[in-house]
């Protein structure tokens, strides 16, 4: 799962970025209107926590452009503690929740969890695809019970695999959700991230639909 972070205060956005990147999401970081603007165009994004003031183009201004231009990712906005028209005005202008600052991290990501389960139509924390269960408070993934350790790509790529069990999943759909802006990117490597998935919780779990990209498998 990836990212967005938009935040101007470097001390702010250097936290909740590290807190994102340790709780195993893959993120990127704009620090104004312009480049939040341009970054959320283009990119596949699971969320964006988008603060209100921002040199450049205000965050609203920002929400109101992506929506218009049919970007429906979840966004998260920051305001300003007791600014109620912040909220009203984010809210109706396609934010899909919103926090005060200053707030505390766990609630942070807790609200983060909770708009990528909503947009991918899942109710619950915990994911549950036949055997493998992850629970994504804790980010612990077990199979038939017994805890499985992943690497934080494994972990992304299943999670992604795992909002979304009712559908195909092409290869650079993935890509686009596994790795941040700068990181080096290779779309073989997802062929070896889902094998070492099929060794590690199965090798029925993941499907290889030729020529599409792959679909999770959970028994009903
Ligand atoms: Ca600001």
């Amino acid at each position: 799962m990836r990212i967005l972070v938009v935040e101007d205060e470097p001390v702010l956005s250097d936290q909740v970025s590290a807190s994102l990147r340790f709780a195993g999401y893959a993120v990127d970081v704009a620090r104004d209107g312009p480049q939040a603007y341009a970054l959320g165009d283009v990119n596949a994004y699971d969320a964006v926590i988008l603060d209100l003031g921002l040199p450049g183009m205000d965050g609203l201004t920002v929400l109101g452009r992506w929506r218009r231009a049919g970007r429906a990712m979840p966004v998260l906005i920051l305001t300003a503690r007791d600014s109620w028209h912040d909220k009203v005005e984010g809210i109706d202008a396609g934010a899909d929740d919103y926090l005060a600052k200053p707030f505390r991290m766990e609630e942070l990501l807790a609200r983060v969890r909770a708009i990528v389960r909503r947009a991918a139509g899942r109710a619950t924390p915990e994911l549950v695809c036949g055997p493998v269960c992850l629970d994504t408070r804790s980010g612990r993934v077990s199979c038939a019970g017994l805890p499985v350790a992943l690497t934080a790509h494994e972990h992304r790529l299943l999670a992604y695999l795992m909002h979304h069990a009712d559908r195909v999943v092409s290869r650079s759909e993935l890509v686009e959700h596994i790795y941040a802006e700068e990181a080096d990117r290779d779309s073989n490597t997802v062929e070896v991230f889902v094998s070492r998935l099929r060794r590690k919780l199965g090798a029925a779990i993941i499907t290889t639909v030729r020529g599409t990209g792959y679909r999770l498998e959970c028994p009903s």
